[in-house]
C-alpha cells in the first residue's frame, strides 16, 4: 500500500488485516459521548462495573512496596502455581504445575502468541495449516489465526442451533492438514454455550480424528466468559477430558469475570510434556515482545482468583438479570429471530427481515453494517454489525448488555422507535 506522496508502505500483512469492528465501534461510541452526543453504547465487551477494591488494592500494594521492575516472563512462579491450581479446582483440568502456565498482556495477546507457537506460515508450494473456526465467532481469532499462517476454515452455524457445531459437521471438517480448533463457550457474539455433553461428543470426534487423520491436531479453548454464565447450563472445561486433555490448550483472563478490562492480564494453560514444551516456546515469543507484563499485577492476579468469589457472583448475577431484560425486550420486535443468551453478555438477534427498507433518515438498510450506522447516526444506539463475525453473521447485529437495565431500556425504546419508522 503505496502512499502518493512516497514509496514508503507498511507491511502487507498488516495492510490486509482487517481491524477488529469490536474495538472501532467501542471507540466511536466512546468518542461521541465524549463529544458531548448522548449515545447509548451496546458495542463494546467490556463489564461497566468497577474492579473489586481488594485487587485494587493488591496492586497498590505491590507498587508501593516497590514490586515495580521487570518480573520472570511468563509471571512468577506463585501467581502461576495460583492459576494452575486455580484451573484444577474450577475447570477440573489435571496435572498442570506452574511451568504449564503463561501470563500474558491480555486473553488476546494470549491467543495472539499461542497461534504463533502453533503454526507456521507454509513453506513455497506447501498448503498452510488448516484453522478449524465455528462462525459467527469473535472478530479477532480469523485475523490473528491468518496472520500466523493459518488458513481459517469457517464452520457454519445457524441461531436455530444455538450457533453450535455438531460432532458430524466437526468430523467433515478435519482433514490430515487440521492444526487447530478454536472453540469459545460461552461465546462472543452469540451468548449461547455447549453443555458438558455436547462437548464430550467433540471431544470424542477429535480423539478419532488424532489417532488416525488428524495427527497434529490441537484444541484452543477460549473461556474467557466461563464465569459469566446463567442458564441451565454449567460451564465446562473440555481440557478436562483425560482422552484429549494433553493437546487442549486453555486461555482465559482477567478482563471480563472480574472487570478487569484495562488491566490486561490473560493467562495460557497446556498440561503434559507437550504443554511445558509450548508454554516454554511462549517465554521465548513473550520475551522477544513484552518482557512480562505489568509487574504488580501479579498480587492482583492472586487476589482476583483467590479472595474475590463473591464478587464474581455479584456481577453474574446482574448479568443474568440484564440478559433476561434484554431477551424479553428483543422478543417483542417482530421479525428478529434470537437465541435465548445463557452466557457471556451478548445478543446475537438476526435482523435481516429489515433488510430492504429505508430508515427514516432517508438510509437503505441492506445489511447488517448498514443498520448499525443508521442506528449509531439517527437513533444514538451503538451495536456492532455481524458481518466480521462470520458465517451467518452478515445477518446479525451484536448487543452487548454489559451496561444498566436502565440503559437497556432506554436502548431498546430507541431501537424499536427507530424500526417502527422505517419504510
Ligand atoms: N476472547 C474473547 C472471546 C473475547 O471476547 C475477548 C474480548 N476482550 C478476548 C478473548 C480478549 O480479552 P482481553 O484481551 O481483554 O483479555
Ligand atoms: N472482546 C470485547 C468485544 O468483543 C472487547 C473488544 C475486543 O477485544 O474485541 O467487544
Amino acid at each position: 500500500m503505496k502512499t502518493p506522496s512516497c514509496q514508503l508502505s507498511v507491511s502487507r500483512r498488516v495492510a490486509l488485516m482487517k481491524p477488529s469492528v469490536t474495538v472501532a465501534f467501542g471507540n466511536r461510541a466512546k468518542a461521541m459521548k465524549q463529544a458531548g452526543i448522548d449515545v447509548l453504547g451496546f458495542s463494546l465487551g467490556e463489564p461497566d462495573f468497577d474492579t473489586p477494591q481488594p485487587i485494587k488494592q493488591a496492586a497498590i500494594e505491590a507498587m508501593l512496596a516497590g514490586q515495580t521492575k521487570y518480573m520472570p516472563t511468563l509471571g512468577d512462579a506463585e501467581t502461576r502455581g495460583v492459576i494452575a491450581a486455580k484451573l484444577e479446582r474450577d475447570n477440573g483440568i489435571a496435572g498442570l504445575t506452574s511451568d504449564h502456565i503463561a501470563i500474558s498482556a491480555g486473553g488476546k495477546h494470549a491467543l495472539y502468541v499461542s497461534c504463533h507457537c502453533l503454526l507456521d506460515p507454509p513453506e513455497p508450494g506447501e498448503p498452510a495449516p488448516e484453522v478449524l473456526l465455528p462462525v459467527p465467532s469473535w472478530v479477532s481469532y480469523a485475523p490473528i489465526a491468518r496472520m500466523a499462517g493459518g488458513t481459517v476454515i469457517e464452520l457454519p452455524t445457524t441461531a436455530a442451533d444455538d450457533f453450535k457445531i455438531s460432532p458430524d459437521q466437526l468430523r467433515a471438517a478435519i482433514t490430515p492438514r487440521s492444526r487447530l480448533l478454536i472453540l469459545n463457550s460461552p461465546s462472543n457474539p452469540c451468548g449461547t454455550m455447549y453443555s458438558p455433553d455436547e462437548l464430550r461428543a467433540l471431544a470424542t470426534v477429535i480423539e478419532e480424528a488424532t489417532a488416525t487423520t488428524a495427527p497434529d491436531l490441537v484444541v484452543m479453548s477460549d473461556e474467557i466468559y466461563e464465569k459469566i454464565v446463567y442458564g441451565d447450563m454449567a460451564h465446562f472445561s473440555i481440557g478436562s477430558i483425560p482422552a484429549i486433555a494433553d493437546r487442549v490448550i486453555t486461555i482465559n483472563g482477567l478482563s471480563k469475570a472480574y472487570a478487569m478490562t484495562g488491566w490486561r492480564i490473560g493467562y495460557t494453560a497446556m498440561p503434559g510434556d507437550f504443554g511445558r514444551e509450548f508454554i516454554k516456546a511462549l517465554a521465548t515469543m513473550q520475551g522477544q515482545m513484552t518482557t512480562c507484563i505489568t509487574s504488580f499485577n501479579y498480587p492482583a492476579i492472586r487476589t482476583a482468583l483467590t479472595e474475590c468469589e463473591a464478587d464474581v457472583l455479584r456481577m453474574r448475577d446482574a448479568f443474568a438479570t440484564r440478559a433476561e431484560v434484554m431477551f424479553a425486550r428483543l422478543g417483542k420486535i417482530n421479525g428478529l429471530i434470537c437465541p435465548k443468551p445463557t452466557g457471556a453478555f451478548y445478543a446475537f438477534p438476526d435482523i435481516s427481515c429489515f433488510f430492504g427498507t429505508t430508515s427514516a433518515g432517508g438510509r437503505p438498510i441492506n445489511s447488517a453494517l448498514d443498520l448499525c450506522e443508521a442506528l449509531l447516526e439517527e437513533a444514538r444506539i451503538a451495536f456492532v454489525p455481524g458481518e466480521d463475525f462470520g458465517g451467518c453473521g452478515d445477518r446479525c447485529v451484536r448487543i452487548s448488555f454489559a451496561c444498566s437495565e436502565a440503559q437497556i431500556n432506554a436502548g431498546m425504546d430507541r431501537f424499536e422507535d427507530f424500526l417502527s419508522k422505517l419504510r
